[in-house]
């Protein structure tokens, strides 16, 4: 929305008038805690408002006014993202579903209703008391929204084994770019009537509709996995053993921590992580009997001619916790060393030794600290450009830095994100990604939903 600064607040204040000023919030101080998400895109601008509904109705009645005056929309769970997906726009407000956290189990579909704004603890935690699991994990999961969740179709560390957000989302309830409310699909397992727009919406970050509502698939608890944990001098050689492991067994989780990581776990929280690791790398196998203790044998098989140089297996349920952990604290960790640029790249597995080597390659050429975690069994890496933002210099080299790394996924027929999404960050480099042809086909699938342009402009492709 482009008007003088009284015409806004004009029209902001007829939302205030129709929804009150609980939901429509406007001081300089709630726009400000709102104009970011994780990523700090340093485009963020404040918005004309924060919008906080507490129903679908509320929803409704905001995308109508947008539509009727022209307002951009920046849809937004909890602000998690590490993209700039969710970073208010010039015009636009925030609309934030973080009050709408309902969630209702059903053990007879094995499914869970759960409103946009609950979290993904939440939503693991109700099915849990009925002795279900919802699988999808990233590790944000204390923190993030199932909304957020299902617009980035978030990954996380189980997805090795039990696949990623769209394989668990059965239904959607979506406020249309005009304030139309529709529900597609429903507690069923097989549904191939109509397009499979379900799968369109998962993943769309925000630009073709607000989910207000998510129908999640669960499945039976799983027994608690074994743990394996191995230390290798360099993190071409986890990365190797990766390889071996994933071609040879299923396991559950596949992580990789490099040394800079390690290090900076440990000095936010003292964890006993080995700081002299050139990498750590951390498998799970919770299959049953005889075939853990082969998924196992193979991932230490598979350690051992990668060169590490210490296995340890445990069984124990809470030491294999404290592993993951340490594993889900290392961004906070690394946020604490500077100002960074986070990259999600990813390349079929058998070629994550290449990726890993070339982004130490790239570290090197530009004199950065480029931290590695990943979810090393999906191919999915999470380089982490550490750099000093006073320095002009460090931080031209970690902008080239960080499209270099994005090209070098691309020459290994890799992705510039695996999890995260592309928001505004990673755009740039989409279309050398998808060509053309799919770039004017997806503008066209958005013109459709969206006509006037008003979700999240800028975000996605
Ligand atoms: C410490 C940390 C660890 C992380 N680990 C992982 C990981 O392992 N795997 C992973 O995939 N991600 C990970 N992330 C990234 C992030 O948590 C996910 O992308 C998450 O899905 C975002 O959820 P959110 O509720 O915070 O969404 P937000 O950040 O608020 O929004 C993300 C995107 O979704 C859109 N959106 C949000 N809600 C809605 C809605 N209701 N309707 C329509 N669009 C909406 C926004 O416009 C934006 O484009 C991590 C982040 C952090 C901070």
């Amino acid at each position: 929305m482009s008007a003088s600064r009284e015409a806004q607040a004009g029209v902001v204040q007829e939302l205030t008038d129709e929804l009150g000023a609980d939901v429509v919030r406007t001081s300089d101080e709630q726009r400000e805690a709102y104009r970011y998400d994780w990523a700090r895109d340093p485009d963020a601008v404040l918005p004309l408002a924060v919008v906080l509904p507490r129903n679908v109705e509320q929803v409704q009645a905001t995308m109508r006014w947008a539509t009727r005056h022209g307002v951009f929309v920046i849809p937004r769970g909890a602000g998690s993202g590490l993209s700039g997906g969710a970073s208010a726009q010039a015009g636009s407000i925030v609309l934030c579903l973080e009050r709408m956290t309902a969630i209702e189990v059903d053990p007879a579909t094995r499914t869970a209703r759960a409103q946009a704004g609950a979290l993904n603890a939440s939503v693991k935690q109700a099915a849990a008391e009925h002795g279900l699991w919802y699988p999808p994990d990233p590790s944000s999961f204390q923190i993030s929204t199932i909304g957020g969740n299902v617009a980035t179709n978030a990954g996380g560390l189980c997805c090795v084994k039990y696949g990623v957000t769209v394989d668990y989302v059965l239904g959607l309830q979506v406020v249309l770019a005009d304030g139309r409310l529709i529900t597609l699909g429903g507690p069923r397992l097989k549904d191939v009537a109509g397009l499979p727009l379900i799968k369109l919406l998962v993943g769309s970050e925000g630009t073709l509709g607000i989910v207000t509502e998510v129908l999640c698939r669960l499945v039976p608890k799983l027994p608690e996995p074994a743990t394996l944990v191995a230390i290798f001098e360099t993190l071409t050689d986890a990365a190797r053993a990766v390889v071996t492991t994933c071609a040879t067994s299923r396991p559950s989780m596949v992580e990789l921590i490099d040394n800079a990581s390690i290090n900076a776990v440990e000095d936010h929280r003292a964890m006993g992580l080995d700081r002299a690791a050139g990498a750590m790398l951390l498998i799970q196998s919770d299959a049953a009997g005889e075939s853990r203790a082969l998924e196992l044998a193979a991932a230490r098989a598979a350690c051992e001619e990668a060169s590490a140089t210490e296995i340890f297996e445990t069984d124990d349920p809470d030491e294999g916790a404290m592993f993951v952990e340490a594993r889900r604290a290392v961004f906070p960790a690394l946020e604490r060393l500077g100002a960074y640029m986070l990259e999600d790249v990813g390349a079929p597995v058998p070629l994550l030794p290449e990726l890993v080597g070339g982004v130490a390659d790239i570290a090197a050429e530009h004199d950065l600290l480029i931290a590695v975690v990943a979810h090393a069994g999906d191919g999915n890496t999470h380089p982490v450009i550490v750099y000093d933002a006073s320095n002009e210099d460090e931080k031209r080299r970690a902008a080239t830095a960080f499209t270099q790394i994005m090209e070098l996924a691309l020459s290994l027929g890799g992705t510039i994100t695996g999890e995260h999404g592309v928001g505004r960050l990673k755009q740039p480099l989409l279309s050398r990604q998808l060509g053309e042809d799919v770039m004017g086909l997806q503008h066209a699938i958005r013109k459709v939903w969206d006509p006037q342009g008003l979700l999240n402009p800028g975000a996605g492709y």
